[in-house]
């Protein structure tokens, strides 16, 4: 499964998982980096939004308040 062609491996590439449906149970394919939800997924089955989770990586924080 670990294909690596090398041009995107200094990208940390999103890996496509599935995570229950906390609703319904049902298998959503959400991505992943680092075992964290990067985009909402919605469930097929009951329409229920997996929201995208908070990054362990530090990003480029608004310094506004
Ligand atoms: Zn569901």
């Amino acid at each position: 499964m670990a294909v690596m062609d090398g041009c995107e491996a200094k990208f940390v590439t999103p890996v496509p998982e599935e995570r229950k449906c906390p609703v319904c149970g049902e298998d959503v394919e959400v991505f992943t980096r680092k075992g964290r939800i990067i985009e909402d997924s919605t469930c097929p089955k009951c329409g229920h939004v997996l929201t995208a989770e908070e990054q362990l990586e530090p990003q480029a924080r608004k310094t506004e308040k």
